[in-house]
């Protein structure tokens, strides 16, 4: 068995159905050591940058490469494409997230159990898992991946940018 990116090389590690060379596996540890805490899940929200710079976490890259996304992805297998995705095929950007997904008026049609919640500046989304009325008022309950809180957390949307946002379904 040869690594898949060196191909002159021996593998010594699978990795997402892949196997790969001992600098390979040990750049993927590196890698995934620098994902940041609140990524969820964290050992494949890396990627093989090119072959100068190796594997990097989707953290150390670009910050358009968000862990709210990545964890939206993975509960619902939004998948597809080579790039911008984790090692695992799942996308991590919230619009490539949302592309094919239709939008949700609250006001027209109900909000429903798994709906994509988006921020107005459209950089962070969660999902909505839980739906209440209070006072002739709907209050949607959302579960994130949130770097201010540190891990997988849930809101009511009323204390998310004010309330504000928009909702998107597949
Ligand atoms: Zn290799
Ligand atoms: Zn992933």
């Amino acid at each position: 068995m040869k690594c898949k990116l060196h191909p002159g090389r021996k593998a010594v590690a699978s990795f997402f159905s892949n196997h790969y060379c001992q600098e390979c596996a040990d750049q993927i540890k590196r890698a995934q050591s620098t994902v940041d805490r609140h990524v969820e899940p964290k050992d494949c929200f890396i990627i093989y940058e090119d072959s100068k710079n190796g594997w990097k976490s989707f953290t150390s890259m670009s910050s358009e490469n968000t862990g709210c996304a990545h964890w939206v992805a993975h509960q619902l297998n939004i998948k597809g494409g080579y790039s911008n995705v984790c090692a695992a095929g799942y996308k991590i950007k919230v619009p490539d997230v949302i592309a094919g997904a239709r939008k949700i008026d609250p006001e027209q049609e109900e909000v429903r159990y798994h709906d994509i919640w988006v921020s107005p500046d459209i950089k962070h989304c969660g999902l909505v898992i839980a739906i209440r009325e209070e006072g002739g008022k709907k209050i949607y309950r959302i579960k994130h991946c949130s770097s201010g809180s540190g891990g997988v957390v849930e809101h009511n949307h009323t204390s998310l940018w004010k309330g504000q946002g928009s909702y998107h379904r597949f």
